[in-house]
């Protein structure tokens, strides 16, 4: 069979030059971290989002956890989230000890269900953390409907959905804080990061506070001082470096151009898998325009008369990248020992055993995309 002479990965950064500079330049300035870059940067995704605030942190996880942190997220309370997604996702309130309550999944667009949320709510249940799958934009409208009537925070879990939109708007202001991950697989990378952006002034200020350890300048602190400053909750060192902000303004000039790519990239998928017998290329829901963090097919094993397993160990042979995503998250031991069991989300469950995750990112060509095609072809025969 055919092989690929270098390996693609699934998904893969695209660094420039001009990105390099950028991060040099800041190295020989004064602020490698708490400086001015992190202001920028915070600025140019609230502005491309649409947001009124954006805070940035270490990483994308500790973004959901300074989320959580504002929403006042504590122990004796619920979270209702999607099983299909990164289990940081669900873990950001378990950081609180709240209880995590997985809804299933909707069978077409592989987001959290809304009939399912709702029945998931309980006069324990505190916020909901919608995730959007592959970048394609949860059903927001319908979420936010449902959290207003119950009284609800929501924390749109948008680490693939970063220029994403829905009902033509881009993901970021429909629901009360959304978070962005800049992992280098990321739609734009600063190594590692994550940013929060809200229109809300209290979950801004609380998001501020959690992210250097609680401390902030009170009045108090103010009359007794300059050097006087206050520890007034209990927060962490969650800071982005000036470095990674530098990085990711340079990144974000160039989102848009990634994300058309990625578009073009995954109509070619599409349109090469149409009539390709038990392989199901992704649905697309009419009100939503994906990021395409990921492009995930469905297999049908029985139909193919193979597993899935044997497909993407043969892929894999022929130095095809493709990945699972994602198993779902009560399936883990952790969760496992909380007392979660298998059954609890049938669609999700069924959707993950026919999961494939095809190589995506925007440097690929369209070769690329037409040998990946051509080699799962040969495999399935
Ligand atoms: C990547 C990711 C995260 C976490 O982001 P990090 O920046 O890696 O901490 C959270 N949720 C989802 C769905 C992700 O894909």
């Amino acid at each position: 069979m055919n092989k690929r002479q270098s390996f693609l990965p699934y998904g893969q950064q695209w660094i420039e030059e001009d990105d390099i500079a950028a991060v040099i330049e800041t190295l020989k300035s004064p602020y490698l971290t708490t400086g001015p870059k992190i202001a920028q940067f915070e600025q140019a995704v609230a502005d491309y989002a649409g947001a009124a605030y954006a805070v940035a942190f270490a990483n994308g996880t500790a973004a959901l956890h300074g989320a959580c942190y504002a929403a006042g997220i504590a122990e004796g309370d619920e979270v209702i989230t999607t099983p299909i997604t990164f289990a940081a996702s669900a873990n950001c309130a378990r950081y609180f000890g709240a209880s995590i309550v997985f809804a299933d999944i909707d069978e077409k667009t592989y987001n959290i269900d809304p009939d399912q949320l709702i029945r998931s709510i309980s006069p324990k249940t505190k916020a909901i953390v919608p995730v959007d799958f592959t970048g394609q934009p949860c059903d927001i409208d319908t979420i936010m409907d449902i959290a207003k009537r119950y009284g609800l925070v929501v924390i749109q879990d948008g680490a693939h959905s970063l220029g994403a939109e829905y009902k033509g708007k881009r993901v970021g202001t429909q629901a009360d804080m959304t978070m962005f991950s800049f992992h280098p697989v990321k739609p734009v990378t600063t190594a590692e990061g994550g940013v929060i952006v809200t229109d809300n002034p209290e979950y801004y200020e609380k998001l501020k506070l959690f992210r250097t350890h609680g401390i902030a300048t009170t009045t108090y602190a103010k009359e007794q001082g300059d050097w006087y400053y206050e520890m007034v909750d209990l927060g962490f060192n969650y800071r982005m470096t000036d470095l990674q902000a530098a990085l990711g303004i340079s990144q974000m000039g160039k989102l848009q151009q990634f994300i058309e790519r990625r578009r073009e990239l995954a109509a070619l998928y599409t349109k090469l898998l149409r009539n390709v017998r038990g392989v199901t290329p992704p649905y697309q829901a009419p009100e939503a325009l994906s990021g395409w963090h990921l492009y995930s097919v469905q297999l049908n094993e029985q139909e193919l008369g193979m597993s899935r397993k044997q497909i993407f160990d043969q892929m894999r042979s022929a130095n095809i990248g493709v990945h699972v995503h994602y198993i779902p998250v009560y399936w883990f031991p952790y969760y496992q020992r909380l007392g979660y069991e298998k059954g609890l989300c049938p669609v999700a469950e069924k959707w993950y055993e026919g999961a494939l995750t095809l190589p995506l990112y925007p440097k690929m060509t369209d070769q690329d995309v037409h040998e990946v095609v051509a080699v799962l072809k040969n495999i399935i025969g």
